[in-house]
This record gives C-alpha cells, sequence and structure tokens, in this order.
C-alpha cells in the first residue's frame, strides 16, 4: 500500500531533469518510452509541493528501463549521475537556505555538519517522495536507510541496484566535506533486504 504513494510535482521534476542533464533530451525520451510513461515526454510536473498522477512506483521503473538500455554498468553510472543532479537541483531551489545554513554551520566540527545536512535532505526526500528514510548514526559512520525507498519497488536483484542514492549524498555532502566521504550500499531490497541502507564514512 505504502508504494503506491504520489510524489510531489517538483520531485519527479528533479528526477527527470536529472536524467536530462545526463543523457540529453532524446536519452529521456527513450527511457521514458522504455518505462511505459510516454505521458512525461517533454511535459514535465512543475517545481510544486502539489501531488500530480505520479506514482512513487515511476522512479524504480524508469531506473529499470535505463538498466534494460544500458546494462547493469552502464546504468549505474548514469544513475549515480543522475542522482547528483538532482541533488544539484535541490540545493539551487534551496540556495537562500543552504547559503545561510552554512553560514551558521561553519563553526560546528566537520561531523556535525554533514549530520544537518543528511537530516535536512532525509527530510525533504520523506515530504516529497515518502521513502521513510532516516539518518542513524553508529559508531565512526552515519547510514541513510530507507524503508519505502523510491528506485527498487518490484524489483529483484543479486546485486543492489539504487544507485542515485549514492550520486544525491555525494553531492549533497561535497560542500561539507570536499567530496573525500565514502558512500556504500550495504542493503538493497532488491536483494530482499528490509531496507535500502547505505554506510557514510568519513574521512576514510
Ligand atoms: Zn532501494
Amino acid at each position: 500500500m505504502s508504494s503506491e504513494i504520489r510524489v510531489a510535482n517538483k520531485a519527479f521534476r528533479a528526477f527527470l531533469l536529472g536524467i536530462e542533464d545526463v543523457l540529453g533530451k532524446h536519452g529521456v525520451e527513450a527511457v521514458l518510452h522504455r518505462a511505459n510513461l510516454p505521458q512525461y515526454i517533454g511535459n514535465y510536473p512543475p517545481s510544486t509541493m502539489e501531488r500530480g498522477e505520479h506514482s512513487i512506483r515511476y522512479f524504480s521503473r524508469i531506473a529499470r528501463a535505463m538498466y534494460d538500455i544500458y546494462g547493469g554498468r552502464g546504468a549505474r553510472a548514469i544513475m549515480q549521475r543522475v542522482g547528483r543532479s538532482q541533488a544539484e537541483i535541490g540545493l539551487q531551489e534551496n540556495a537562500a537556505l543552504v547559503a545561510l545554513a552554512r553560514l551558521g554551520m561553519k563553526l560546528l566540527p566537520l561531523r556535525q555538519q554533514v549530520k544537518i545536512a543528511l537530516e535536512a535532505a532525509v527530510k525533504a526526500i520523506n515530504e516529497q517522495i515518502g521513502s521513510e528514510a532516516e539518518i542513524i548514526e553508529e559508531g565512526e559512520f552515519f547510514y541513510y536507510q530507507a524503508r519505502n525507498c523510491s528506485y527498487c519497488i518490484d524489483w529483484q536483484s543479486d546485486t543492489p541496484v539504487c544507485f542515485a542514492v549514492i550520486g544525491f549524498l555525494h553531492r549533497l555532502l561535497q560542500n561539507i566535506t570536499g567530496g573525500t566521504e565514502k558512500i556504500e550500499e550495504v542493503m538493497c531490497r532488491a536483494k530482499g533486504d528490509a531496507v535500502c541502507r547505505y554506510r557514510i564514512t568519513l574521512n576514510p
């Protein structure tokens, strides 16, 4: 039932724009045809918080279409870049907030800054997409964990498939860490795990 969630216009828009960033207009077109979502070709939702007809399942449908077209390795590289673009768009949309936060955060230890950025991103993701994500701090690690991850719904695979999250988290933390952190997917619902889980190591 929870997978029937409709996502906010701006979240689905950022995903489609992210794909266009990486693959160009023709690339998005091919992927949307393959995903059987041709209604979105040249017709992205507006940048608003309203919920249109975009099911949370469309994320995984599109991700799988990319897998079919570009193969596992190609899709992995592309989706990581798409996630990066999604974060970039999110940061641009909230430029004023980000600048303000950075001003106040500069005095905090790096670890604290990372935690604040992760918590803020999770809040936006949960509000806009409904991923049921949370940040867990355990020893030296941070974990991003999603019970209703949008990228792997109805997908079975021997290996993790939610590559966009890795690119997203890297871009999100880049301004703070300079990109030095390490991010690994340690659990994925496509593999039969109960959640999708990413381990973030600072200064590995
Ligand atoms: Zn997932």
